[in-house]
């Protein structure tokens, strides 16, 4: 099948409000369509693909001021993969600056509507890719995950959500924004878009020292059933004030895996509550170090300061090129690693850290082969409930950042909608075991409805 860029411009044009201003052409569709390989395995799948990921023939700016315009001389190796396996770039999607936030409403684009209801949010950092799958118009998009940014969208819209095992994905040409955590994810209509799109893009790459030295994910045989699986229900995931629409889509999750055969035991991740506190010292700490490099030298819009000297151009060009969000992570990471502050937050934040992967390390080496959480505490919230409060923002992303922390494969797979808001179920799954994962996740949603009210 060739993709029509006609149609797909009519389809991205329907839905330009939800990605905000980022913009597409008709010339750049042609363009790319040009690019995929014809006889790919993508088979000429549109993709889109965040505003962080280079794609060398559309701009790449992070949704910032600073990098406006910026086109990356490098293609990510992703995106190259991508279109080599027959995938074709839909568009860029919109993002949270610098792809810290959990709403997509920190971008200098403007913020993402929510596909089902525009007075809420997409959830973040990827919820442009997020909407555009949701909506229709493209079965796959890129993103990228940090502490969730890829499931909790996922959740929000109503879609697949993948992050891969740390190193499983290059990140050659991913801007970097907390580097031992940050990894390419994938969001499809469909566990088999997503699937197939993260094994074509996935493999070792010589660009990329911490891409693992492994072949391509091989997808697992479909099964038609969970008999001889154990999986955990972590008790510090369902607190009793849980929201009883995302307890609802548990509730029907668990009584679908016992009833496929599967076995459900309640497990501990002791160490779970450290994980938001954890994720928001190290992230921090790390984009910090990363986006010094945004300095109006080395990358960067240039902003002469008025005392026209060196300083006074770092000053206005960070100062001006930044929204208020990043500034907010570059202080706090840069308080957390200052001298007389770096062994209390920032050392204890990496000793926490351990504390969390051998959590999960312990869980699976006891017999458990996934473990199923609510992917959000909340269905999506609504535009501006959050924004005057980092905290409530940060406490968004409870039960998805201890994967990144872990470095282990999750995913959200939409199980069914609460008061007509879609509820996502989180699966977790030992290092390297996204082929299971996924095999798993394409059983439950032949079983699920994910537009019926779970209550
Ligand atoms: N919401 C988290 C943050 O703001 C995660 C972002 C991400 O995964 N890129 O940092």
């Amino acid at each position: 099948m060739t993709l029509d860029p006609a149609v797909l411009a009519a389809g991205l044009e329907r839905v330009r409000p939800l990605n905000a201003a980022l913009a597409w052409s008709v010339a750049d569709l042609v363009a790319e369509v040009g690019r995929a390989a014809p006889n790919g395995p993508l088979g000429g799948m549109p993709v889109a693909v965040k505003d962080n990921i280079a794609t060398a023939t559309l701009p790449t700016t992070c949704a910032s001021r600073i990098l406006a315009g910026y086109r990356s001389p490098f293609t990510a190796t992703a995106v190259a993969r991508l279109r080599a396996a027959g995938g074709v770039v839909a568009c860029t999607a919109n993002m949270d600056e610098f792809a810290m936030g959990s709403s997509t409403e920190h971008s200098v684009y403007g913020r993402v509507l929510h596909p089902l209801d525009p007075t809420r949010v997409a959830g973040g950092s990827s919820g442009g890719s997020a909407a555009l799958v949701a909506a229709g118009v493209v079965p796959a998009a890129l993103g990228s995950e940090t502490g969730g940014s890829v499931r909790q969208p996922a959740a929000f819209c109503g879609i697949v959500g993948v992050k891969p095992s740390y190193g499983r994905v290059s990140r050659f040409g991913l801007v970097a924004f907390g580097s031992s955590l940050d990894a390419i994810g994938v969001f499809g209509a469909t566990v088999d878009d997503a699937a197939r799109v993260l094994a074509a893009i996935s493999g070792a790459d010589p660009r990329d020292a911490t891409a693992l030295a492994e072949p391509p994910l091989a997808l697992a045989p479909a099964r038609g059933d969970l008999a001889g699986l154990t999986f955990g229900l972590p008790r510090e995931y369902l607190p009793v004030d849980l929201d009883p629409g995302i307890r609802a889509g548990i509730d029907r999750a668990v009584a679908l895996v016992r009833e496929l055969g599967g076995r459900v035991v309640e497990v501990s991740l002791p160490h779970a509550r450290f994980a938001v506190p954890t994720y928001y010292v190290l992230a921090p700490a790390e984009a910090a170090a990363n986006l010094a490099r945004y300095d109006g030298v080395r990358y960067g819009s240039r902003q002469i300061g008025s005392a026209g000297d060196l300083r006074s151009l770092y000053q206005t060009t960070r100062g001006r090129g930044f929204g208020a969000e990043v500034r907010r992570r570059i202080l706090v990471g840069t308080y957390v690693l200052s001298a007389g502050y770096a062994d209390a937050y920032y050392g204890r934040a990496q000793s926490a850290r351990s504390l969390i992967a051998a959590d999960f390390r312990a869980v699976f080496a006891s017999g458990v082969d996934a473990l199923l959480t609510p992917t959000t505490p909340t269905p999506a919230f609504k535009a501006g409930e959050k924004l005057a409060d980092p905290l409530q923002m940060y406490l968004a992303d409870v039960f998805v950042c201890s994967a990144n922390l872990a470095g282990i494969p999750a995913m959200s797979l939409p199980v069914g909608r609460s008061q007509g808001l879609p509820v996502g179920l989180q699966l977790m799954s030992p290092w390297l075991d996204e082929a299971r994962m996924l095999a798993v996740a394409a059983v439950l949603e032949r079983h699920l409805d994910p537009v019926a009210e779970v209550r």
